[in-house]
């Protein structure tokens, strides 16, 4: 992609170009990104992907980039930022938050509203639309229990509102996986229950998700699916491949189911690791382990 683009045509656009990735990702890897566009309503998002479509630019979509991995060459590319679609509003037992809101935001919100149902999000470090898009879960908890309705643009930039059977829910997986849409906001239904036991409760999972995930070091998470019936991290671990390194990444020491950024690991260090992984797991157990981590390079 080599013609220079004018985003003037979306006033008030928030536009950086040559913007590192690395700034915008948990794993703290990736080049620049051509653009990231940054728009601040739901409007403002759906006059991108208009421009977008009409320029046949297809764009990349980045929340808390927390489950990606960027290559170090960057993203030739629009990367539509949802950073600034970050609003959040309770009305009665619902709370409504922009895709770009921050789960842990919104579940200390929540926990101060006295609203339960977030309690297992508020140590995923990801956005409302990165994890509706994901499913994402954690402690028996899944995104698609809270939902009452979830707000999108399609490639043509027309508002949709999806209903939680619409939205096709599976485990890490949604009708978002298939159709390109950004999400940008979702309503929450929650029920009342007390503030501090809320809290606890959130203070209790992020005190064991400090003890088990090496929170101490940049990573996306979780690198590999669950298997059918298994668990990645105990595959790799009987493989013994725990620790293993490609040059700055690792296979975490305290819980292998985490490649780390141990010290200033690329893009190549982590996919080369991976690889490493994949094969000998393959080799040992018969069990092909499928990234989880999306890899934009
Ligand atoms: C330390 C750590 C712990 C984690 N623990 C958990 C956990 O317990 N459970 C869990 O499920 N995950 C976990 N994750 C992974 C990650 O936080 C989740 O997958 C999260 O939902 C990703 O959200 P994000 O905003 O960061 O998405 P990104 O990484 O920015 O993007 C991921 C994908 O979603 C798409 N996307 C992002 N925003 C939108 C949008 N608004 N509309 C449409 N598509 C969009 C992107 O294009 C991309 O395809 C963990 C990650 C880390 C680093």
């Amino acid at each position: 992609m080599t013609e220079e683009m004018d985003w003037t045509a979306v006033p008030g656009l928030e536009v950086l170009e040559g913007e590192p990735m690395s700034r915008h990702t948990t794993f703290r890897i990736g080049g620049p990104a051509r653009w990231m566009l940054l728009p601040r309503s739901a409007d403002q998002a759906a006059a991108v992907l208009r421009l977008c479509r009409e320029r046949g630019i297809v764009p990349f979509f980045l929340g808390c980039g927390s489950n990606l991995l960027v290559g170090d060459g960057g993203y030739d590319g629009a990367i539509l930022s949802t950073a600034r679609l970050d609003e959040m509003r309770v009305e009665g037992e619902t709370v409504y938050a922009g895709g770009g809101a921050r789960l842990s935001r919104l579940a200390a919100l929540a926990a101060d509203q006295g609203l339960s149902g977030l309690e297992f999000a508020s140590g995923i470090p990801g956005s409302v639309g990165g994890a509706v898009r994901m499913n994402a879960g954690a402690y028996g908890g899944e995104m698609c229990q809270a939902l009452e309705r979830v707000d999108c643009l399609d490639e043509t930039g027309a508002p949709h509102t999806l209903s939680p059977e619409a939205c096709h829910f599976a485990y890490r997986h949604s009708v978002f996986c298939e159709k390109n849409w950004l999400i940008t906001g979702a309503l929450f239904r929650l029920r009342r229950r007390d503030s501090a036991e809320i809290r606890a409760e959130m203070a209790e999972l992020n005190r064991r998700r400090r003890e088990k995930q090496p929170l101490e070091y940049p990573s996306a998470g979780s690198t590999f699916k669950r298997p059918p019936g298994r668990f990645a991290a105990a595959l790799i671990e009987e493989c013994g491949l725990k620790g293993l390194r490609v040059g700055g990444a690792q296979v975490s020491e305290k819980h292998s189911g985490f490649v780390i950024n141990r010290e200033d690991a690329t893009c190549a260090d982590v996919l080369a690791l991976m690889e490493q992984v994949r094969e000998r797991v393959l080799e040992r157990t018969g069990v092909l382990l499928e990234p989880e981590v999306e890899i934009l390079n």
